[in-house]
C-alpha cells in the first residue's frame, strides 16, 4: 500500500521536531495529526505565519497517541511504500514518532520514495502550482499523491523517458 506523507516540523538545525502529520493512503484513507507536545510559543516568526495558522482547529495529540494510530494506519493493506516529496526531514520525523532507528517495525521498508528524485530522473518536468493549503501536513500529502499521479501519467505520456 503506498502512502504519501507531509510532515510540519520546527527545525533549528539540531533536532527536527514534528508539528503536525498529514498522510493519504493509496485507498483513499487519510490520517491527519497536530503534535500537543510542540510548543508554538518557541515557532519563529517564519513558522507562526505558515505553519501555526494553518493547523486547523482540532485537538491535539501526544506523540505516543499519534504513533498508536499510525501503527494502525499503517498495517491496513500489507507492506507499506513511503512517498514523500523533498522528504528527508519529514522522513525523519515520521521515523522518530516509532522510536530509534531501530524500533522501527519489522517488514517496513528502510526508506522513503521520493516524488522529486523521481521527476529529476524523468528530465525535471515542472509540476502543475500547488492550489491550496501549502504548508497544511494534510493538503500537503494530498499535493504529493497529485504530483506522484502526474509523474505517472507523464511517464505514459511519454514512454521513451
Ligand atoms: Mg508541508
Amino acid at each position: 500500500m503506498r502512502y504519501w506523507f507531509d510532515t510540519e516540523f520546527h527545525d533549528d538545525g539540531h533536532t527536527v521536531e514534528l508539528i503536525s502529520i498529514g498522510i493519504v493512503a493509496e485507498d483513499g484513507r487519510e490520517y491527519y495529526a497536530v503534535s500537543a507536545e510542540y510548543d508554538s510559543n518557541h515557532a519563529t516568526d517564519w513558522l507562526k505565519q505558515n505553519v501555526i495558522q494553518q493547523l486547523g482547529d482540532v485537538q491535539m495529540k501526544s506523540r505516543r497517541l499519534i504513533r498508536q494510530e499510525l501503527d494502525t494506519f499503517f498495517r491496513q493493506g500489507g507492506t507499506p511504500e513511503f512517498w514523500a516529496d523533498c522528504g528527508e526531514y519529514d522522513w525523519i520525523v515520521l521515523r522518530q514518532l516509532f522510536g530509534t532507528l531501530t524500533d522501527w517495525p519489522e517488514g517496513w521498508p528502510y526508506l522513503a520514495m521520493d516524488i522529486e528524485q523521481w521527476r529529476l530522473q524523468l528530465g525535471a518536468p515542472a509540476f502543475p502550482l500547488q492550489d491550496r493549503g501549502l504548508h497544511n501536513a494534510l493538503d500537503d500529502a494530498r499535493n504529493a499523491q497529485a504530483r506522484w499521479q502526474w509523474l505517472l501519467a507523464y511517464v505514459k505520456a511519454n514512454p521513451a523517458c
